[in-house]
């Protein structure tokens, strides 16, 4: 009985030790080959893994080096893409918030000059004075306003996307389309632009061949009524300065609220159009000195380097789009005949410009010049 009972037991508590000792072992067994497994698998896919890389890192170099007309530019351009990317999408944004700055400050001083200034002017200065103050600041606003609206809601030009037989130069890598002579890609745009000249954020436009004529107005109408309200505004400015100063003295003098207005008002007036009369200016008689040249701000840094190496060959450059000074400026603002001074560039003018932007009438050249 006892040992029946001690079998019954020891089978029962023995086979329950080997049971749970051999469910152990199953268990670490399988475990363990669990373990093997995963090793020579993580040791057949490390090695694809790097291999992988490997060939993804060759391709990467390959296509930066793709041929023999590739340089470091190129690869410089493909290394700072992602910089370049932000800038753009930055630039694309802060085109809306540089529009809505013009916008509001020109409206600022267009509103100070009616309230402060024109008010000084019609109880101080002669009659002939004032004629001449409502005729010029109106006839500059005027045209202010046009160039800036035309400059920003005109479409530069863009080269066609279906299959033509215009005369290109190239292909642009980006749009993959053919490109036509002084056509430029425009990463922010993301398109290519006939004549480019630049992008410009103040206009959250490009600026390119159908609004070239636009921008430059525009840049000189804000610089001429810039000009015209800092010297029209000087002697009050001044005057508005010295009260300000007097106020700091011990009895400061009385102003009532509306003189303080008026006088921080023409300060800040004279301080803005001053300000912008230097910097615009500048900008005006640069893009005047590049309109002589029969250059776009694009083509001014392509012509230099031309200019360079073919000087060291003992070459001459000369751009092939030079028709002479006055000739320049007359294909730049459309003038076919001397009224057209009048009617196209001292009044506002929606004509189209000289050429179509895709192909360019070229005068001969000379037997010792070369040409890009
Ligand atoms: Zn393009
Ligand atoms: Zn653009």
């Amino acid at each position: 009985m006892n040992n029946s009972v001690e079998n019954l037991y020891g089978t029962r508590f023995g086979g329950g030790m080997r049971s749970w000792r051999w469910h152990l072992s199953r268990v670490m067994r399988l475990f363990l080959r669990w373990f093997r497994l995963c090793l020579r698998r993580g040791r057949r896919k490390r090695p694809n893994r790097v291999r992988d890389l490997w060939s993804y890192g060759t391709v990467l170099m390959k296509s930066l080096y793709y041929n023999v007309q590739t340089n470091s530019d190129t690869v410089l351009d493909c290394v700072f893409e992602p910089v370049y990317w932000l800038v753009d999408n930055m630039t694309r944004w802060f085109g809306v918030v540089f529009v809505s700055l013009v916008i509001t400050l020109t409206s600022s001083i267009v509103i100070i000059v009616y309230l402060c200034v024109l008010p000084i002017i019609f109880s101080t200065y002669p009659v002939h004075w004032i004629l001449w103050h409502l005729c010029y600041g109106h006839w500059n606003l005027l045209m202010l306003v046009y160039h800036y609206y035309k400059a920003t809601t005109t479409c530069p030009g863009s080269p066609p996307q279906e299959k033509s037989d215009i005369p290109t130069v190239t292909i642009c890598k980006k749009c993959i389309v053919p490109k036509p002579a002084r056509t430029h890609h425009c990463s922010i745009c993301n398109r290519c632009i006939l004549k480019m000249d630049h992008h410009c954020p103040w206009l959250n436009n490009c600026v390119g061949h159908f609004n070239h004529r636009y921008f430059f107005s525009f840049c000189l109408f804000m610089t001429m009524g810039c000009v015209y309200c800092s010297i029209s505004a000087k002697d009050m400015f001044l005057d508005a300065y010295n009260a300000i100063e007097s106020s700091y003295q011990t009895p400061p003098p009385s102003f009532t609220r509306e003189e303080r207005m008026l006088q921080k008002s023409l300060v800040y007036l004279w301080v803005l159009t001053s300000s912008v009369s230097v910097a615009l200016g500048s900008l005006t008689l640069w893009h005047a000195v590049l309109i002589s040249r029969a250059e776009t701000s694009v083509e001014r840094h392509i012509n230099h380097r031309e200019r360079t190496r073919l000087k060291l060959r003992g070459k001459m450059f000369r751009n092939p789009y030079y028709h002479g000074v006055l000739n320049n400026w007359r294909r730049f603002f459309g003038v076919e005949k001397r009224s057209d001074w009048l009617t196209r560039v001292l009044l506002p003018s929606a004509h189209l410009p000289h050429e179509d932007g895709l192909t360019w009438d070229c005068p001969a050249y000379r037997s010792n010049t070369v040409v890009i």
